[in-house]
């Protein structure tokens, strides 16, 4: 058995899990479905209850699998989409969750978010966001890529402040947000999501991670992954279409980090003394 996975609370107070499961490169393949679906349903049965897609991955392939990953068992699932910034006028967001209802088989998206700023002005997104709260279509809203700027326009406009969460690019290897956006959502309640959070398999070979995860007992991306569930907020989205990958993933709510352990990642991968431009992947 692992130990539970551990909750991160919404502003409207729902408890969702800060280990999830990410979807970018699924639904490419007809072939590759089924292993896809069985890895999502694999972390769903271990407890890796949030599933995060959008409907720009495989152009909506990815919300065809994750459809089928929850058939049977959508209420276990936190779900998790995204609209293009092209598609978030006030019209082209409800279309746009239309259709990604339809490809997930669903009547409801958990958490709605804008994947990154584009040219149609904040207000009009939020107000689409709000009417598709409303009409019980979404949970709750929020953005992705957004830097802490973007943030401090958005709590600006009316409703912004009802913003969930911000999706951005957070690992080892990334640690920009350190200096401002991450205290900034935390101070604000507003969950921060980290997506690649192993930095797509990069960081994984890095020789302070490597011998610090042989001392452990453990592996290198279980020692990133654990490095961000340390923090309070953070949800981390690993994605893997390999079970064993899953679990190895999931396991990694039972790794404590000691604070020499965390000494020993601050001095291989710096925190931040500056602030830096957001980095996008
Ligand atoms: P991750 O950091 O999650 O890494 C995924 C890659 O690492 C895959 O190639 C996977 O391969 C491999 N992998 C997974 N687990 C392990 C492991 N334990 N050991 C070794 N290799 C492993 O990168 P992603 O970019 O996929 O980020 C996660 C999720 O975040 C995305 O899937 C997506 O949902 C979201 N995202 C959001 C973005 C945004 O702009 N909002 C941008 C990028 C990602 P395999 O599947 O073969 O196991």
């Amino acid at each position: 058995g692992f130990d539970p996975v551990p909750t991160v609370t919404l502003p409207d107070g729902r408890d969702v899990p800060a280990l999830g499961l990410g979807t970018w490169g699924m639904g490419e393949d007809a072939a590759h479905a089924p292993a896809e679906t069985a890895s999502l349903r694999h972390g769903l049965d271990l407890g890796m209850t949030l599933i995060d897609t959008a409907e720009m991955y495989a152009d909506g392939g990815a919300e065809i699998v994750t459809g089928r990953a929850m058939a049977g068992r959508r209420d276990e699932v936190f779900l998790v989409s995204k609209v293009y910034p092209w598609n978030a006028s006030f019209k082209g967001t409800l279309a746009a969750c239309e259709r990604s209802l339809r490809r997930l088989d669903t009547d409801r998206i958990d958490l709605y978010l804008l994947h990154w700023r584009g040219e149609h002005p904040l207000g009009e997104t939020v107000r689409a966001f709000e009417w598709l709260k409303k009409e019980g279509h979404i949970g709750a809203w929020g953005v992705s890529n957004f830097d802490t700027d973007d943030m401090k326009e958005l709590l600006d406009v009316p409703d912004g402040g009802n913003c969930a969460a911000n999706q951005v690019l957070y690992n080892l290897s990334r640690r920009g947000i350190e200096y401002d956006l991450l205290p900034f959502c935390q101070q604000n309640g507003i969950a921060v999501m980290a997506y690649s959070p192993i930095e797509q398999g990069r960081i994984l070979r890095h020789p302070a991670l490597a011998s610090l995860a042989a001392e452990k007992n453990a592996t290198p991306a279980q020692i990133a992954l654990a490095f961000l569930l340390e923090r309070e907020g953070v949800i981390a989205i690993p994605k893997s279409a390999n079970q064993s990958r899953v679990e190895e993933n999931r396991a990694a709510t039972d790794i404590d980090l000691s604070d020499d352990d965390l000494a020993v990642l601050d001095h291989a991968f710096p925190p931040p003394t500056r602030k830096t431009p957001l980095e996008m992947l």
